[in-house]
């Protein structure tokens, strides 16, 4: 860390969501900065030198690998395809490096695991930026505190064009060696999963599932053009989940409980207002929460948890239960059978 405690983080991979959300949003953090780029593209690294006055280092991922620059930075984030996620963990676990790496976390179980034993001796979070979310966590502490009675049901939804979005049926979303078993599943239920377990503060133990893909140039190598799972948590309570990359643009998560309900629109979308809606025999009351910069957020306790040395929620063992969720979820939906953890 600098001298007056900021945590400098190394930017790797810088696709649109590292360009567009992740710099912006450390330019403007107290406590975190960004002072590496780590990308292929040789333009890339240098109109991010360029542009954000902090990050003084562009490196190719060559150059990364054998340390380059390692004393400018104390923590690496790495966002390119998910089955590129483990080489460079790897990378910043043998630096000695803090990690925050997004969701999901690899492209497999197997991958997931090995990147969790990499960081033994490192802090590792998965970026769960609905977990440092101001209404998400509103949602939370309101279900903690029994607003609505006991949870009975929880419905999670996540949906987005993704042709009109990247204009390239190529793109890794949509190729499983990049993405893992599939695309909807892998890049949007881990949302509604994750979103779930935080606000239920409990972990599935069954899964069925249902997943449809219409083929063509876009969805052929992929199982999950759609897909809806039910997750089973303890004590009878259920979270309905459907997730597609091919359909109007939206997301709501809900909690009914034995004595009221919790709706939360757009629910998972970042940089969008969401409003809260709590309905109970009282009557019913709306919060809207302006537009958060998530990211900002998400770095911030990052930040604030390596820097103090404290425990991290969202830590390997964390991502590890989405990891195997989102596998049964695939398996479950092959096999058309009922998958207990
Ligand atoms: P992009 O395709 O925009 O960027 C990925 C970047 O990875 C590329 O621009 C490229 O950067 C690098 N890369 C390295 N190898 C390859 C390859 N073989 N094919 C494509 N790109 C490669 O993806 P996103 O930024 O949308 O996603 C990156 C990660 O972040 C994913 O794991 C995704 O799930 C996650 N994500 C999370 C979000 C959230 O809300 N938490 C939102 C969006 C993404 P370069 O040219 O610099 O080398």
């Amino acid at each position: 860390a600098t001298a007056d405690g900021t945590l400098r983080v190394a930017i790797v991979g810088l696709g649109w969501w590292s360009r567009e959300r992740v710099l912006p949003a450390l330019a403007n953090l107290e406590n975190c900065t960004a002072t590496v780029g780590v990308s292929g593209s040789s333009a890339k690294r240098e109109r991010a030198v360029a542009d954000w006055p902090s990050v003084e280092h562009g490196l190719s991922y060559d150059e990364f690998a054998a340390g380059e620059a390692v004393d400018a930075y104390d923590a690496v984030y790495v966002c390119t395809p998910n089955a590129l996620h483990l080489p460079h963990v790897e990378t910043a676990a043998e630096f000695g490096k803090a990690v925050l790496c997004e969701k999901p976390m690899e492209a497999s179980v197997e991958r997931a695991e090995r990147l969790v034993a990499a960081c033994e001796d490192v802090p590792l979070m998965v970026g769960y930026r609905m977990q440092t979310d101001r209404a998400a966590r509103s949602v939370r502490q309101l279900v903690r505190e029994g607003v609505v009675g006991d949870p009975v049901t929880v419905h999670g939804h996540m949906s987005q064009p993704i042709a009109e979005m990247f204009d390239d049926p190529s793109h890794w979303r949509l190729d499983p060696d990049l993405a893992g078993p599939g695309a909807s599943v892998t890049d949007l239920g881990v949302y509604p999963i994750n979103t779930s377990r935080f606000v239920l503060d409990a972990d599935p133990e069954a899964v069925t599932a249902a997943t449809w893909s219409g083929g063509g140039e876009w969805f052929e190598r992929v199982p999950d053009e759609r897909a809806g799972f039910q997750l089973a948590f303890p004590d009878g309570v259920t979270a309905l989940c459907s997730v597609s990359q091919n359909a109007y643009k939206t997301a709501e998560f809900r909690v009914v409980g034995t004595a009221g309900e919790i709706r939360m629109r757009p629910g998972f979308f970042g940089a969008q207002e969401n409003e809260l809606f709590l309905s109970t025999p009282a009557g019913e009351t709306s919060v809207t929460y302006e537009p958060a910069d998530q990211m900002r957020e998400l770095f911030c306790f990052f930040a604030d948890r390596v820097l103090g040395e404290k425990a991290i929620p969202a830590d390997g063992e964390h991502g590890l239960v989405d990891m195997r969720v989102v596998e049964a979820v695939y398996d479950a939906a092959e096999d058309g059978t009922r998958h207990q953890f």
